[in-house]
């Protein structure tokens, strides 16, 4: 069974770099009054805190969110990208106090962004049996009624049976843990499948780059598909830091760099995003970076 547990993740530069892309889309798809579907195909909790054991034994949302977050004054947010300031406004309606607690995964952010318009739906699956069911506590504060539904059931299979959708308008986010190698086939198949049933929904797929060849494989597989089906598409990374170890001094630890560096495919994105995110990409580089490894990558094609 899964071991993986995004508690231990939440708020890391990953997110940060996936929810600003997220939020960037969702906010210029609800503009127009036609309802939309959204589907999470790989939920998570929905929610996470920042004081429990998972992020203070990580401590990587200290590397990623509340880094970026505790390290501008109010001037400073304010000559921000619009992205980022976009991004911090929407975590910052979690938190009512001073102080950072919680961090919303994707189901609350699609959620908050999504709720105006009582037509919109959001459907989310999470197989994990405690992410499912801290996912459905979750969700059940929300009462959001009809607007939201929960599945404890694969993502990739479940995702076929909502596409098309009854408003012909879609954002589907594919975020899975990738700790299984499949996974990598798996999103693609999933990607190649939905768009043969729905080419003109917005897809948006996280993916880690790390030493692996499936990974670097798949967004040139995203590209090709995206081009084949004749869709425009945005491909954003970002990395925070060198993947090799620097070398120690007397009496310091070793620390393992964990994950450095992500990426976010966009199919169908919004003809804002690329000038949004060649504002945003460099700032998060300046605020997030940690040695000379620091770097963002922006490709489009068709957008
Ligand atoms: N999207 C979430 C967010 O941004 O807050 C984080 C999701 S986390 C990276 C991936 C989740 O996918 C994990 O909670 C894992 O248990 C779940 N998962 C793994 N395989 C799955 C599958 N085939 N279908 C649905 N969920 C799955």
């Amino acid at each position: 069974m899964f071991s993986y547990r995004h508690a231990f993740h939440a708020g890391n530069h990953a997110d940060v770099l996936k929810h600003t892309i997220l939020i960037a889309t969702l906010k210029h798809l609800v503009q127009k009054e036609q309802a939309l579907m959204v589907i999470d195909t790989h939920a998570g909790a929905g929610a996470y805190r920042f004081d429990d054991r998972f992020a203070q034994t990580s401590g990587e949302a200290d590397e990623g969110f509340l880094k970026l977050a505790g390290g501008v004054n109010a001037a400073a947010r304010a000559r921000m990208a619009p992205l980022l300031q976009d991004y911090l406004d929407l975590v910052d309606n979690f938190n009512p106090s001073d102080t950072y607690l919680q961090y919303p995964g994707s189901p609350l952010i699609l959620y908050h962004l999504l709720k105006e318009r009582e037509r919109n739906r959001l459907k989310l699956f999470e197989l994990h049996p405690s992410d499912a069911k801290h996912l459905a506590v979750n969700v059940s504060g929300l009462h959001a009624g009809r607007q939201i539904e929960v599945f404890r059931e694969d993502g990739f299979e479940g995702l076929k049976r909502f596409l098309p959708p009854p408003s012909k308008r879609a954002l589907v986010l594919t975020d899975p843990s990738y700790e299984i190698k499949t996974d990598y086939n798996k999103v693609a198949a999933a990607i190649s499948d939905a768009l043969k049933r729905f080419a003109t929904g917005t897809y948006l797929v996280w993916y880690p780059l790390i030493a692996r060849h499936e990974a670097h494989d798949l967004p040139r597989k995203l590209r090709a598909l995206s081009t084949k089906a004749g869709k425009g598409w945005l491909n954003a990374s970002l990395t925070i830091k060198s993947v090799s170890r620097p070398s120690l001094n007397e009496g310091e630890h070793e620390r393992r760099p964990g994950l450095t560096a992500s990426g976010m495919f966009v199919i169908n994105p919004p003809y804002t995003l690329q000038a949004g995110l060649q504002l945003a990409l460099p700032q998060l580089v300046k605020l997030l970076g940690q040695d000379r490894a620091a770097n963002y990558t922006l490709d489009s094609a068709g957008v």
